[in-house]
């Protein structure tokens, strides 16, 4: 039997669509273009991004989802739409059924116009779940289980730290501390002590490139171009991957300190089941070299990075999907 089924991941910096049997079949940055004028939706996804690169004036970028929050609620329903109509025209279906993830602290507004989008865009049913939940369902994690599991999602805009056990959030928060910050930190970091300007994509680059949690043995070198400051003339130094966790520590700390507060938001008895179980990474600032060792150091409680950390979300809506009467009691809402 063919599917109909369609898993979308609206994350604040990238929105994924997975089908069941099929995988990752788009993967778009979360990116709106909207003409200054007229505020009309100009283009979606990749064309939005590219665009902006090559037609500076006169259009702006929005990322509707940019803080955890839906902020717009006109483009993130376009954004809706355009993923189910170009998911449905690759599978060629109708009439998809389709779990979309939605932010840990959606309000219940928010979920009728998710819902309401992806009924609108063609859904035979929608379905939403919230994003921490959705991380772990794709990491594996058996979330019915009476037992207490851990995930920490970092994302680019946000960070979900969450407890999760039959099925749903015991405790939680979500900060806006994620992979956007530690790149500001780092252009910050150059910006102080080599007096050079960079941008955040040059920052966010460094941080692929060369970027660690903590120092660590193989110190590796990468080579920065950039604006002096004071001569105001193009300039060239170069830094090491050891430079990396003294410019990003106090955003690792805010995040840490997050995650002392969902364990003290959290059962005792729960608690101790993520003692002897560990905690969980995912989402894109998973892959930050050294984060797991980090989170151990300081948390003493086992850190493992989940299998393909970037996709654990849209996995998840997935598997969600495609067993719906497993994960019943995680769903927030829903209409068909
Ligand atoms: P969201 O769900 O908020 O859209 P993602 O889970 O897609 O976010 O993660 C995007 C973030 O992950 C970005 O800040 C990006 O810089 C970061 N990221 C991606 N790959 C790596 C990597 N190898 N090392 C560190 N950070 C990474
Ligand atoms: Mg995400």
């Amino acid at each position: 039997m063919f599917t109909r089924k369609i898993g979308i991941d609206l994350g604040t910096t990238n929105t994924l669509v997975f089908i069941p049997k099929k995988g990752i079949v788009i993967n778009e940055p979360s990116v709106v273009a909207v003409s200054l004028m007229d505020n009309e939706i100009l283009a979606i996804g990749k064309d939005a991004k590219d665009m902006l690169g090559r037609t500076p004036e006169g259009i702006r970028a929005i990322k509707p989802l940019r803080d955890g929050v839906i902020a717009d609620y006109k483009i993130t329903s376009a954004m809706i739409n355009y993923y189910i109509k170009k998911a449905s025209r690759l599978l060629r279906v109708f009439k998809p059924e389709i779990m979309i993830s939605v932010p840990a602290g959606i309000t219940s507004t928010e979920r009728r116009a998710v819902i309401e989008s992806a009924m609108r865009a063609g859904a035979k049913a929608a379905y939403i779940v919230k994003e921490p939940v959705l991380a772990a369902i794709g990491a594996g994690i058996p979330i019915n289980e009476a037992v207490g599991n851990m995930i920490i999602n970092m994302g680019g805009g946000t960070t979900e730290i969450a407890v999760i056990s039959l099925g749903g959030l015991v405790s939680w928060s979500s900060i806006r501390v994620a992979g956007n910050k530690i790149d500001q930190a780092i252009a910050e970091y150059i910006k102080r002590k080599y007096n050079l300007a960079i941008g955040e994509s040059t920052a966010e680059n460094i941080k692929l490139e060369i970027g660690t949690a903590i120092a660590h043995a193989q110190n590796e070198v990468a080579e920065i171009r950039g604006r002096d400051l004071i001569t105001g003339l193009p300039k060239v130094i170069e830094i090491t991957s050891n430079e990396i966790p003294e410019a990003i520590n106090s955003e690792l700390r805010e995040i840490l300190r997050a995650v002392k507060e969902v364990f003290q938001n959290t059962p005792p008895e729960l608690s101790s089941d993520i003692i002897n179980r560990g905690i969980t990474l995912s989402g894109g600032g998973a892959l930050l070299r050294n984060i797991d060792k980090f989170y151990t150091q300081h948390t003493g409680v086992q850190c493992t990075i989940a299998n393909e950390p970037l996709f654990c979300v849209a996995k998840g809506a997935g598997a969600a999907l495609d067993n719906l009467d497993v994960y019943k009691k995680s769903i927030m809402a829903k209409k068909s």
